[in-house]
C-alpha cells in the first residue's frame, strides 16, 4: 500500500478515541499490517530501484546508488502527501486533533520505515517482523488495484461524514 492510504487510514484509526495517544498509536500501527492483507497495488515493486527482490522472505537488501536518491524523493513525496491528506481530511474536515492526527498517520506509516531499516541493517530480531509483514502482503503489479486503495479513502470519508452527523 502507498504510504499516503497507510497515513489515512491510521489517522483514521487514531482519531478513534482522541483521549488516548497510546491506544490510537498502537491501533494506527495495527492497522498497517490489517489494510497490506487486502490485495493491492504493488508500488514498492513498481515504482522503487534501489531494493533487490531475491525471492525468499525476509531477504531483501537497498542498494546505495542514484536509485536510492529517486527512492527517497519518492517515498519522502508520499509520506508527506500522506500526512498533508491525513490532516486535511481528519483535522480539517472532522476536528479530530492534529497531533493524534499527525501521530496515527505516522503510526500507519511506521511499519514500512522499519522495514526500510531492516532492508540495511538486517538486525535479527526485527526478522520476525520484517517476515510477518511479507507473508501478509498481497500485493499486484495491476494499476487497477489502485483503485482498492482509492476506494479505502473513500470508506474513511463516508464513517468520518457519518461520525460527524452523529456527534451532532
Ligand atoms: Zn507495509
Amino acid at each position: 500500500m502507498t504510504l499516503t492510504t497507510h497515513a489515512i487510514v491510521g489517522a483514521a484509526v487514531a482519531s478513534v478515541i482522541p483521549s488516548h495517544p497510546v491506544i490510537g498509536f498502537i491501533g494506527g500501527f495495527a492497522s498497517h499490517f490489517a489494510i497490506d492483507s487486502i490485495p493491492h497495488w504493488a508500488e514498492g515493486e513498481i515504482l522503487l530501484r534501489s531494493v533487490d527482490r531475491p525471492k525468499t522472505p525476509a531477504s531483501r537488501t537497498v542498494r546505495a546508488s542514484k536509485d536510492l536518491a529517486h527512492d527517497f524523493v519518492v517515498v519522502g513525496l508520499d509520506s508527506l502527501l500522506g500526512f498533508l491528506a491525513a490532516a486535511a481530511i481528519l483535522w480539517g474536515l472532522f476536528g479530530a486533533p492534529l497531533y493524534i492526527v499527525l501521530l496515527g498517520a505516522f503510526a500507519g506509516q511506521l511499519p514500512d520505515g522499519l522495514q526500510f531499516l531492516y532492508f540495511i541493517f538486517k538486525p535479527r530480531f526485527m526478522v520476525p517482523l520484517q517476515t510477518f509483514h511479507e507473508r501478509i502482503q498481497e500485493e499486484h503489479t495491476n494499476i487497477a488495484y489502485l483503485g482498492i486503495e482509492a476506494g479505502l479513502i473513500l470508506v474513511v470519508l463516508a464513517l468520518g461524514i457519518l461520525g460527524a452527523f452523529m456527534l451532532k
